[in-house]
């Protein structure tokens, strides 16, 4: 047994599965969220907006913030805030490991933190004008820039969590960091097999699905100078898709100030399409970049969107095998359709 002091005092831990080796977070602080363990797809809370101006006092204070220019003295209005998660799954707590008999794990150091796109409340990120998404992704780069110095940390989690079926429980447009002392296991699935590929093929897998894609094109849904945006192979869910670099680079933030503008748009514009191919659907967007000081020249960041069309969450995981009611190829011909293109 561990010890009770050291509950008190950790309050989460990490714990890595015996057989599997798979890591879990076992966070008690994430059941003082309101609707915790409630089973119904979560709803949207109702009062005043925590993420609006004026309410920064229902908020922890921002870890960072840009601002607009003054208006008389002092610093303008907030365009963006980084503030800490009111119920995190991570904690800045004392590094320690745990080890009893077969079992093994570690305090859940870390941090888990909002970012907050747009004081205006919008729902989508696809909403924002240039200069917000600008403002958000040069916001992003930073603190992914101080989150490399804590040596502590290996990983950082970027994701988006949209409608109450994807999870959010607020919905003005925000996205989550979650910065960790492990990869989660996807991630190192994903470096263990493109380490492999390129150790036997001399080369990258996403580079060679990239080629592959843009040879049949059929799960393209846009094509752009510098990302692809395609439904993959072997979906998962419903309308999947991925962003991709077309250039090959590990580290998402890297990306040339000359590309920013582009992908910002690539985004945007495929955002935007699942929200009219799907009218209503949620959806999570997740970050797979390389991890914060690892080189890892065999990667290929990208990004997926996962909209939650009819995710039983608990009942997929146990099953450990996807069953997709839609085939990718009939996904990126309804994307592709010019009615769900962008407006401008
Ligand atoms: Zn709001
Ligand atoms: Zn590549
Ligand atoms: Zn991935």
């Amino acid at each position: 047994m561990f010890s009770r002091e050291f509950e008190v005092e950790s309050k989460a831990e990490l714990r890595r599965d015996p057989v599997i080796g798979r890591w879990v977070i076992i966070s008690p602080q994430r059941a003082a969220r309101p609707q915790e363990f409630d089973t119904r797809p979560r709803r949207i809370r109702h009062g005043p907006c925590p993420f609006c101006p004026g309410n920064e006092s229902l908020t922890p204070p921002a870890i960072l913030a840009k601002h607009g220019p003054p208006e008389s003295s002092g610093e303008g209005p907030w365009k963006v805030r980084v503030i800490p998660n009111k119920y995190p799954a991570l904690v800045d707590c004392q590094d320690m490991s745990i080890n009893s008999g077969i079992y093994c794990g570690r305090s859940a150091i870390g941090c888990h933190e909002v970012l907050i796109e747009t004081p205006r409340h919008v729902q989508s990120l696809s909403e924002l004008k240039q200069d917000e998404v600008r403002d958000v992704l040069d916001v992003l780069i930073l603190r992914l820039g101080m989150l490399k110095t804590d040596k502590r940390l290996q990983y950082a989690m970027v994701f988006k969590n949209v409608g109450p079926t994807a999870g959010a429980s607020i919905e003005h447009t925000h996205s989550q960091i979650m910065a960790t002392p492990i990869i989660p296991d996807v991630v190192e699935a994903e470096l263990a097999g493109a380490r492999s590929f390129f150790e036997s093929h001399q080369g990258c897998i996403y580079c060679r699905i990239i080629e592959e894609e843009m040879l049949i094109r059929e799960r393209v849904v846009t094509l752009s100078p510098h990302f692809v945006v395609i439904c993959p192979f072997a979906s998962r869910f419903p309308f999947e898709t991925w962003l991709l670099p077309r250039e090959h680079t590990w580290r998402f933030e890297e990306m040339g100030k000359d590309c920013r503008v582009e992908f910002l748009v690539v985004l945007q514009e495929t955002i935007e399409r699942l929200e009219k191919a799907l009218p209503g659907t949620g959806y999570n967007l997740i970050l797979h970049n390389a991890p914060l000081r690892d080189e890892v020249p065999f990667y290929h960041w990208h990004i997926e969107l996962l909209p939650s069309t009819s995710r039983p969450a608990g009942f997929e995981w146990g099953r450990g095998i996807h069953i997709n009611s839609v085939f990718p190829e009939f996904a990126a011909q309804t994307l592709r359709d010019p009615r769900f293109g962008s407006v401008d």
